[in-house]
């Protein structure tokens, strides 16, 4: 199964992914992580990246498909989830290309769809563990002690990019340059658009309905 997230940064894709996988066995590939962990390791890759994230710009396409390209060619047969990517049209297009020399497409698109204001409210109260990823909220999904990690007892960080007027520039080019991703694939796949204002479990609910209408068909 070969399946794409979409949605605004902050709308709850990594959240969910975490619970997809569990239940279908699927690899989970976002490429903000993967941006995160070049840059912690220091590589080109990583430096290159730096400035657009820290700004809020999208990473360039040529830096991205590559990356991603590559990450996807370890997944097994069992198939995976992308979060984060294809942010562009260009990406989007990209992917398809890259899979179709494999004879391999996109089986599903699931685009969560958020209001402005409580994306905004999720991204401000989002806060993460730097040692292994966990993602928390301060107030919708509290840690059992406040301000450290469930699983491994690290002190939560807000990410930099976290911060109000970065987040401004990313939810203006989530607009301008990824919202038109959604339109490609209304016109070349089975898209799911799902209301995820609602709380986490709710949307996982529906979520789980699209896939596995998708496993039995
Ligand atoms: P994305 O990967 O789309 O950027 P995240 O999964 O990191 O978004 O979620 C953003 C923030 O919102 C996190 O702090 C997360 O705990 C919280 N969150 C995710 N889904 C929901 C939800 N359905 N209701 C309330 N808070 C949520
Ligand atoms: P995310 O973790 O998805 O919020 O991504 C964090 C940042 O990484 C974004 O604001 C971009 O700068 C960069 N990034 C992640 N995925 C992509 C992508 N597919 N294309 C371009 N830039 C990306």
């Amino acid at each position: 199964m070969r399946v794409v997230l979409l949605g605004a940064p902050g709308a709850g894709k990594g959240t969910q992914c975490k619970r997809i996988v569990e239940r279908y066995g699927l690899l989970h590939l976002s490429s903000g992580d993967i941006l995160r962990q070049q840059r912690a390791a220091g590589t080109e890759l990583g430096k290159k990246a730096q400035s657009y994230m820290d700004s809020g710009a999208l990473v360039p396409d040529e830096v991205i498909v590559g990356m991603m390209v590559d990450a996807i060619s370890k997944a097994s047969a069992d198939g995976f989830v992308l979060d984060g990517f294809p942010r562009t049209v260009n990406q989007a297009d990209e992917l398809d290309k890259s899979l179709a020399l494999n004879g391999e497409k996109i089986d599903i698109v699931i685009n969560l769809n958020v209001d402005e204001q409580i994306v905004v409210e999720r991204i401000t109260g989002r806060r993460s563990c730097p040692e292994c990823g966990a993602v928390y909220h301060i107030k919708n999904m509290k840690p059992k002690v406040e301000g450290k990690c469930d699983k491994d007892g690290a002190e939560l960080i807000q990410r930099p990019d976290d911060t109000a007027e970065v987040i401004a520039n990313r939810i203006e080019n989530y607009h301008l340059q990824t919202a038109p991703v959604v339109g490609y694939y209304k016109n070349n796949n089975t898209v799911y658009d799902i209301d995820a204002n609602k709380d986490a479990d709710e949307v996982l609910a529906l979520i789980f309905d699209s896939l596995d209408a998708l496993v039995k068909a």
